[in-house]
């Protein structure tokens, strides 16, 4: 890889800072919250359902948590919301939008050393407000030349993030935590993906990992280093 490429793209949430752990929390708090009405399964079940509906039409991020929330505890409550369990998810969604910030382990020092030999660009997906939030508080902003928030990660968004920093598909190097948004669709499109695969997976991001001799999988994201430099 070393010499091939002149950006490095970033995946953000659970790559460069912690993330899912946060989103499983608020999901254990809505269970406790909704398993009067039936059993920890179920509500699970339903959350995950709501949630992959609302996903397409308002998009990734916490809000869109909380609608998926309300829309299952609706349908557990058997279509009257109680009052007390909108105060509930609300809180819950309060907790998660405001949880502390954690980066994780050698991402500054990873960055420090890619930092003036590679343009470095966060491409992150979710809601735009909340993802630069992360970001500021991350103190990462003097590695980054630029913070693309995706609209989604497929094939498209990723041929559009190529033509706008006007290199080839073939010229993207994108590194990131899952299959589905950081590493498919790169490959698909003719890039390369280093996978830093991290401890919690969320339901919508698992896929098996596609074979490409282009896919580098690491254990931690400071041996990127040791393919980059
Ligand atoms: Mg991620």
């Amino acid at each position: 890889m070393k010499g091939k490429f002149k950006y490095v793209f970033f995946d953000a949430d659970d790559t460069l800072w912690e993330n899912e752990q946060f989103f499983r929390d608020a999901e254990e708090s809505f269970i406790r919250l909704l398993s009067p009405y039936t059993g920890p399964e179920g509500v699970q079940q339903m959350l995950w359902d709501r949630q992959e509906e609302n996903i397409p039409l308002f998009g990734y991020g916490s809000k869109t948590y909380m609608i998926g929330m309300s829309d299952a505890a609706m349908e557990l409550c058997g279509g009257h919301l109680p009052a007390e369990i909108y105060h509930g998810i609300k809180k819950i969604i309060t907790d998660l939008t405001y949880h502390e910030f954690r980066l994780l382990d050698g991402v500054e020092e990873t960055l420090e050393a890619l930092y003036g030999h590679y343009t470095l660009v966060v491409a992150t997906k979710g809601d735009v407000t909340e993802q630069m939030c992360k970001f500021r508080q991350s103190g990462l902003g003097k590695y980054f030349h630029h913070v693309e928030v995706m609209e989604n990660k497929c094939e498209q968004n990723y041929l559009e993030l190529a033509a706008k920093h006007d290199i080839a598909p073939q010229q993207l190097l994108m590194v990131g935590n899952s299959v589905k948004s950081d590493i498919a669709p790169v490959i698909n499109v003719g890039g390369t993906a280093i996978n830093t695969p991290h401890n919690v997976v969320w339901v919508h991001e698992m896929m098996d990992m596609p074979e490409s001799d282009r896919i580098t999988v690491v254990k931690s994201i400071k041996d990127i280093v040791n393919f980059l430099l």
